[in-house]
């Protein structure tokens, strides 16, 4: 049996490169870059909850670093540090080394230190703190919208929701579509970069972790403004386009939680920098809808000039 020190030691210590004190201490030392200020947030991944008792750990140790650096993304943050609170029934050495592998793989991509955490044995959970930089000013903030901006969405949505009905068996997908549904709901690529490269340039922004249309509404009810979505512009992923079950792809498509792409706003003059600054990112941007102002709430358009209305608008533990 390993003991709780060498599971410390052995899976989740690495060098402090940037932080003035990493794991071994009571706490870490970390000072801000000059000009910046600290993006702080915080993601609890529960077994049986947010995903499968049996899930494969690398992936997992991916995923919960992702869904954490995807809400760092969403305030236009560079991540730096992250800790790591974990809860395991037992202390298994092959799990835990696949866990931190997947951990420390995007880790390294997007330049963060692990610097301090918990460990206690019980019920698999984990919950990891995310911490960044952005110069105040420009953090990306929910509560910034206006009438007139354009809304745009970053790759599209309802893959991850997909491959969970899959799961459940309420779905049959192929090969291709499958995989990439799959991949999405296991391995999701929080959108750091574009974040960063939408400071100053996009007026709000969140990531699209519990669903398109919840999701957008927390824009708009902290904005005080409705969002209007284009149906026929909502970008489909290949799985979505041609799934069979269409009434299940329209409610992946508006409501699906967990594929962590940015929704966000911007001036409708800026849209060549948008476009500019999703190249640069590497990821497909998609102007998708406008602000207007009203009461808030989302309203989803179809081409014909009606609304279009969806059975729920994103997942809720209480709802
Ligand atoms: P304390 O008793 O002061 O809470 P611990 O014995 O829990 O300290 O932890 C010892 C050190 O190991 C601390 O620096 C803590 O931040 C770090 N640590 C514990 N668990 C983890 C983990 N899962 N990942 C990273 N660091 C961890
Ligand atoms: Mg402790």
């Amino acid at each position: 049996m390993i003991s709780e020190f060498e599971i410390i030691r052995r899976y989740f210590t690495r060098r402090a490169r940037t932080a003035l004190l990493g794991v071994g201490d009571d706490g870490a030392l970390i000072r801000p870059r000059a000009g910046t200020t600290l993006a702080v947030s915080t993601d609890m991944l529960l077994a049986g909850r947010h995903f499968f008792p049996d899930a494969d750990p690398e992936k997992l140790g991916h995923k919960a670093l992702a869904v954490n650096l995807s809400d760092l993304a969403a305030m236009g943050a560079e991540p730096r540090w992250a800790l790591l609170a974990i809860a395991l029934p037992r202390a298994n050495g092959k799990w835990l080394a696949a866990f931190s592998k997947g951990f420390f793989r995007l880790a390294r991509r997007f330049g963060i230190e692990l610097i301090g955490g918990d460990t206690t044995r019980g019920p698999l959970a984990i919950t990891i703190t995310a911490i960044g930089e952005v110069p105040a000013k420009l953090a990306l903030r929910r509560d910034a919208a206006r009438a007139g901006d354009d809304v745009w969405l970053s790759g599209a949505t309802g893959e991850a929701a997909l491959a969970l009905a899959y799961l459940k068996g309420r779905v049959k997908l192929g090969g291709r579509a499958r995989e990439a549904c799959l991949h999405r709901l296991h391995a999701p690529e929080p959108r750091v970069n574009l974040g960063r490269a939408l400071r100053g340039l996009a007026r709000s922004a969140i990531d699209v972790s519990d669903g398109l249309l919840a999701d957008l509404g927390h824009i708009a009810k902290a904005s005080r403004v409705a969002a209007e979505v284009r149906w026929e512009d909502l970008p489909r992923a290949e799985a979505i386009a041609s799934c069979q079950n269409k009434a299940l792809a329209k409610e992946c498509l508006l409501a699906g939680g967990d594929d962590y792409e940015l929704v966000f706003t911007a001036p409708r003059s800026r849209r060549s920098e948008v476009e500019a600054a999703a190249r640069k990112a590497g990821v497909s941007v998609t102007a998708v809808g406008e602000i207007v102002a009203g009461k808030p709430g989302v309203r989803v358009r179809a081409a014909g000039g009606g609304t279009i209305s969806a059975r729920r608008a994103g997942f809720d533990h209480f709802a």
